[in-house]
């Protein structure tokens, strides 16, 4: 009987803990090896950009997205522009959503991002909503993967949804992520689905293994 309790008891930590652990683990991310993104250099200088995530900041591409635009080859020129053209050690944000909802890994979120702007990344788990939000519209599709991913990142890191925010709800010198993106935050969208959704988990039983 004691035998029995003591593997049971076993079980159920083991399975709990993958339970606790894993929300961006259950969510379809498309990683950085399945996408054919180059991992952060060796010889990368990472010292400084050490971080536990605190706070989540969302962004867009700033640069117009059509819905036939391939974003793999999208990701790739991102990333050579990163480490050539602005010396940064990979892709600035950690998370980028496109059009279609589907999620890629970029910067590992153990290193902080980068910015052309005055505020300082650190302790920021940075996502970007590939297209410019200023000029064209957000899909439904994308939103929806925006949330998943928000709400997998508050539950891994435990932050709450006041840390939830934007780029220029930090920076004077953007209007990133677009306004038609910013208007779901202004108006309150974002934290009422948040909110509402923060037992996803329940509604999406098969997600739990
Ligand atoms: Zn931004």
């Amino acid at each position: 009987m004691k035998v029995f309790s003591i593997q049971f008891l076993s079980a159920f930590v083991l399975w709990a803990g993958v339970v606790i652990a894993g929300d961006l683990n259950q969510l379809p991310v498309i990683s950085k090896k399945e996408w054919g993104g180059a991992p952060v250099a060796s010889d990368a200088d990472t010292a400084s950009y050490h971080q536990t995530p605190g706070y989540i900041t969302v962004h867009h591409g700033g640069v117009f997205f059509a819905p036939d635009k391939d974003p793999v080859a999208y990701l790739k020129h991102l990333q050579t522009f990163s480490t050539d053209e602005k010396g940064w050690m990979d892709i600035p944000y950690h998370f980028l959503i496109d059009p279609a909802g589907k999620i890629y890994a970029a910067r590992p979120l153990r290193f902080a991002g980068d910015t052309n702007t005055e505020y300082d990344p650190h302790g920021h788990a940075l996502i970007c909503m590939i297209g410019n939000y200023e000029v064209q519209k957000v899909h439904p599709a994308q939103l929806t993967a925006l949330i998943d991913l928000i709400l997998a990142l508050m539950h891994d890191y435990h932050i709450g949804p006041e840390k939830v925010a934007t780029h220029r709800d930090y920076s004077r010198m953007t209007v990133c992520p677009g306004k038609d993106l910013y208007r779901y935050f202004q108006d309150g969208w974002i934290y009422d689905m948040l909110k509402s959704r923060s037992h996803w988990k329940k509604a999406h039983p098969d997600s739990v293994n």
